[in-house]
């Protein structure tokens, strides 16, 4: 599939920190680029790591988005394998839209790769589920205001009130207003919080679990002020809870697709 090439130009996610976790169709675009710009050094072992030796690697971290755009222009010559790599899943907050019109105008075909994003990351290190049965089958991906505006109707507060799974972005230096904005919808000062720094990063990630009350000082006491997820959810913890509601999808009196309800017998039943 990939010797076909129709794209010039392929946003690949890299995933959250842990080279290993970038997919396999990602890993073999970097074994054959002939260019890569990534974003910040979250990515940078992924690109170094897998690269061929002619590639041309470079960190964007000091360049405007037309400066950005500008290069993968230039290096999207016919046949040249073209990447720009991102963090997590560059669909989430990867500023990809930006970047993928100046490259519409200039007549060069794009192509996206996916990623495991932080926010999946973050609940398997802590062997956590963002759904369960009966409790919130919601997941809600989002961050809290700061110097990005959030659009009408999803403030914190608002989102909150569905009293859902939720997992912050970008949020880590704004835990009293998540405090504040979850109390005010309802949520108890002793709801679970969980913070996890590096998702996925051999011998740099932390696992920070607390409540809505202690979680800041928790995470002060750790030092933790970049690259965290937050997440607040009803789930959390359910690996220690005794009266789990078990998921239909494998319950014997359930018919799906692929497998027939079993006959539940009197004895069973009563
Ligand atoms: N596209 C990325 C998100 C980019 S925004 C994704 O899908 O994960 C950057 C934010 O993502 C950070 O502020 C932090 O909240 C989160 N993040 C990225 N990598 C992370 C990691 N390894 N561990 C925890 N949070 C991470």
């Amino acid at each position: 599939m990939i010797n076909q090439l129709p794209a010039r130009v392929w946003f690949v996610g890299a995933g959250p920190g842990d080279v290993d976790l970038i997919t396999v169709k990602g890993r073999d675009l970097i074994a054959r680029a002939d260019a890569i710009l990534f974003a910040g050094s979250l990515v940078q072992s992924a690109a170094t790591q897998w690269a061929p030796a002619h590639c041309l690697i470079k960190d964007s971290k000091e360049m405007r988005l037309e400066q950005i755009t500008d290069w993968l222009i230039e290096q999207a010559q016919p046949g040249k394998v073209v990447i720009r790599l991102q963090t997590g899943d560059p669909g989430l907050y990867g500023a990809l839209i930006e970047m993928v019109q100046p490259l519409d105008k200039a007549n060069i075909s794009v192509e996206v790769v996916p990623g495991v994003s932080s926010a999946f990351a973050a609940m398997a290190c802590a062997v956590e589920s963002l759904t369960l049965p009966e409790v919130t089958q919601t997941v809600i991906l989002t961050r809290v205001e700061g110097r990005t505006p959030m659009p009408e109707g999803e403030s914190l507060q608002e989102l909150a009130s569905h009293h859902t799974t939720l997992c912050l972005f970008l949020s880590i230096t704004l835990l009293s207003s998540i405090e504040h904005e979850l109390k005010a919808a309802g949520w108890a000062e002793d709801a679970t919080v969980l913070v996890v720094h590096k998702a996925s990063w051999p011998d740099e990630q932390q696992i920070i679990r607390g409540t809505l009350a202690n979680i800041r000082d928790k995470c002060r006491e750790a030092k933790i002020n970049s690259q965290a997820m937050i997440i607040i959810s009803p789930t959390l913890g359910a690996r220690h809870w005794p009266d789990l509601k078990k998921s239909k999808l494998y319950d014997a009196g359930f018919t799906h697709r692929f497998r027939r309800a079993e006959r539940i017998s009197n004895k069973e039943q009563s």
